[in-house]
C-alpha cells in the first residue's frame, strides 16, 4: 500500500479523500492556492504545500506545480479527485511518468473515454444501446443528420462535462447557430472544438452504475444511482436505488455497465453513464473515468468506501471484493449544497461562512468542505457540501434529509438551502414522478416566486438577527441581503401550502 498520498484538489472532496487515507494509516498531503490558505482540506491532511496563485490555471490545474508538491512531500501516489486534472489524460501520463500511481484509470483510458464519440463506439462494441446521434465536421451533413434523427436534436462537445456547452436545438433553421455557438464555447472551455448530436430524449431520467474494473478486464458494479434531479444538466439531488427500476431493468442496466469496463478493460473506479427513457428502455450516455461527487450515496447502501477500494486497486492491481460480496441495503439520498443565489437565477457566490452549523443526526452524513469563519473563494466550483441521509426505505431516507437540511445553516454567504429544503419536501420527489428537465420545468416556476419575496417585516427581523450574530469581535457586522437568513427556516410552520 501507498505510504504518502497527494490529494491534487481542494474543498469537500480532498478533505473526503484524506479521511480514508487517516483510517488506512497513510500519509496525506494536501496542495493549496493563495485562496485557499488555512482551508478546511489543508487541516484535514497531514501536511500541506502551496501551489501557486488562487487561480485555477496557476494552481489546481498546474500538474507541474502538483508534480513538484508530490516530489517535495515524497508521494508515491496521486489522488486526483474530481473536476481539475482527474479527467486529463496527459496529467495522468504525466504522475506516471514521474514513477508515481495515478489513482484511476490508464492515461490511454482517460484519453478513449473522455472522447464522447469513442466512448459511444465502446459502448457499441460492447452490444450496448447508445443514444441515437451523428458525428462528422461537415455542418450540412449534420443538418441533415439532425434531420433524419428527429428533431429536438442536443449539440454536444465531444470533451464536454459538466453539463456544459449542451444546446437543445427544436427547429432545423436553429441548427447553424446553435454549432456555431456550441464550437465557440467548446473551444474556449474543453480546448477542442469537435461536435456531435444526439437525439433528445424527452422525459428521461438519468440513471448511472458505479463500476471498478482491475485492469484486465475483470470488473463488478457497485449498483445505480438516479441522478435525475438536476437544473441545468446538472445534478442536484442524487439517490441509490433508482425509485424506478424493478429488479429486471436493474440487472440488464448494471449488466450493460460491466460490460462496457470488461470491453475496456477498465481499471479503478468509474460510473457508466445512462439515460433511462420512460417506456424503460436505456441509451449509453457516457463513461466519467473518475470518483463521482455522488459517490456517498453509492457508500451508504454498500457499506463500502469507494477512496478506499480505488487505493486498493491502484495499489495491488486486483479487485479486493467479488461481485456477490457487494451487498445493497437500504436507501440513500444526497443533496448538494452550493454557494449560489437560488432567489436570482443561482448566481455563484463567494464570501465568508461567519458561521456554519452542520447536522448531526442518526443516518447522515455530512462530506463538507468548510466550516464556521471559512472563506469560500470565488475562483473555484461553489459546492460547500454534500447531505447525504440513509434508511430503511426511500421514505425514510427522504425524511430525514428534509429534516436535516432544516438543521443546516450557513451565515455570511447565500447558499441554495432554501431550495434544497423545498425539493426535498416536494410531492414529486416523495413520489418520485420526475424527469431530468422537471426541477427546471414546473418546480422552480414556482419556487422562485416564493423566495424572492419575501414578508418584507420578515425580512427585516431576519437581517436584525443577522446582524446581532455575525458581529465578530472587534469586527462591524454585516448587513444586507447575504446576512439574511432564508426563509424556509425561519418560517416555521407558517410556509405555504406544497412549498413547506
Ligand atoms: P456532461 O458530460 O456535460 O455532464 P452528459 O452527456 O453526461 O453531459 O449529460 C448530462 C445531462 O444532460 C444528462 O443527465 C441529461 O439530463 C441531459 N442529456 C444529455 N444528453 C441527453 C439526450 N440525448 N436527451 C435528453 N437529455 C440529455
Amino acid at each position: 500500500m501507498f505510504r504518502t498520498v497527494l490529494i491534487a484538489n481542494r474543498g469537500e472532496i480532498a478533505r473526503r479523500i484524506a479521511g480514508t487515507l487517516r483510517v488506512m494509516g497513510i500519509r496525506s498531503v494536501a496542495v493549496f492556492s493563495e485562496a485557499d490558505r488555512g482551508a478546511l482540506h489543508t487541516r484535514a491532511a497531514d501536511d500541506a504545500l502551496p501551489i501557486g496563485a488562487p487561480e485555477p490555471g496557476a494552481s489546481y490545474l498546474r500538474a507541474e506545480a502538483l508534480l513538484e508538491a508530490a516530489r517535495r512531500a515524497g508521494a508515491d501516489a496521486i489522488h486526483p479527485g474530481y473536476g481539475f486534472l482527474a479527467e486529463n489524460a496527459a496529467f495522468a501520463a504525466a504522475v506516471e511518468a514521474a514513477g508515481l500511481t495515478f489513482i484511476g484509470p490508464t492515461p490511454e483510458q482517460v484519453r478513449t473515454l473522455g472522447d464522447k464519440r469513442s466512448a459511444r463506439a465502446l459502448a457499441e462494441r460492447a452490444g450496448v444501446p447508445v443514444v441515437p446521434g451523428a458525428e462528422g465536421a461537415d455542418p450540412a451533413a449534420l443538418q441533415r443528420a439532425a434531420k433524419s434523427l428527429g428533431l429536438p436534436v442536443i449539440v454536444k462537445a465531444a470533451f464536454g462535462g459538466g453539463g456544459k456547452g449542451m444546446q437543445v436545438v427544436e427547429r432545423e433553421e436553429d441548427l447553424g447557430a446553435a454549432l456555431d455557438s456550441a464550437r465557440r464555447l467548446a473551444v474556449s472551455a474543453f480546448g477542442d472544438a469537435t461536435l456531435y448530436l444526439e437525439k433528445r430524449l424527452e422525459r428521461a431520467r438519468h440513471v448511472e452504475v458505479q463500476i471498478f474494473g482491475d485492469g484486465r478486464g475483470g470488473a463488478i458494479h457497485l449498483f445505480e444511482r438516479d441522478c435525475t434531479l438536476q437544473r441545468r444538466h446538472q445534478k442536484v439531488v442524487e439517490e441509490s436505488p433508482s425509485p424506478v427500476l424493478d429488479e429486471r431493468r436493474r440487472r440488464a442496466l448494471t449488466d450493460a455497465a460491466v460490460a462496457l469496463a470488461r470491453e475496456a478493460r477498465y481499471r479503478g473506479a468509474g460510473t457508466a453513464e445512462f439515460l433511462l427513457a420512460p417506456d424503460g428502455r436505456f441509451y449509453f450516455l457516457e463513461i466519467n473515468t473518475r470518483l463521482q461527487v455522488e459517490h456517498p450515496v453509492t457508500e451508504a447502501v454498500t457499506g463500502l468506501d469507494l477512496v478506499r477500494l480505488q487505493l486498493e486497486v491502484a495499489a495491488g492491481g486486483a479487485l479486493p471484493l467479488r461481485q456477490e460480496d457487494v451487498v445493497r441495503r437500504g436507501h440513500a439520498i444526497e443533496a448538494r449544497l452550493y454557494a449560489e443565489d437560488a432567489a436570482h437565477g443561482f448566481l455563484p457566490q463567494a464570501g465568508r461562512a461567519e458561521r456554519v452549523r452542520w447536522p448531526s443526526a442518526p443516518f447522515v452524513r455530512v462530506d463538507a468542505g468548510i466550516e464556521s469563519g471559512d472563506a469560500v473563494p470565488v475562483h473555484y466550483d461553489p459546492i460547500l457540501a454534500k447531505v447525504i441521509a440513509s434508511g430503511a426505505d426511500r421514505t425514510a431516507a427522504i425524511e430525514r434529509l428534509a429534516a436535516a437540511l432544516d438543521d443546516t445553516l450557513v451565515h455570511g454567504v447565500i447558499t441554495n438551502l432554501p431550495f434544497l429544503r423545498a425539493l426535498a419536501r416536494s410531492r414529486e420527489v416523495a413520489e418520485g414522478r420526475f424527469d431530468t428537465e422537471w426541477v427546471e420545468r414546473e418546480f422552480l416556476a414556482g419556487f422562485s416566486a416564493l423566495a424572492m419575496a419575501p414578508a418584507p417585516e420578515l425580512a427585516l427581523a431576519a437581517a436584525a438577527l443577522a446582524e446581532r450574530l455575525l458581529v465578530a469581535p472587534g469586527g462591524t457586522g454585516r448587513t444586507g441581503a447575504e446576512a439574511v437568513p432564508d426563509p424556509f427556516t425561519t418560517l416555521g410552520r407558517w410556509r405555504l401550502p406544497g412549498l413547506g
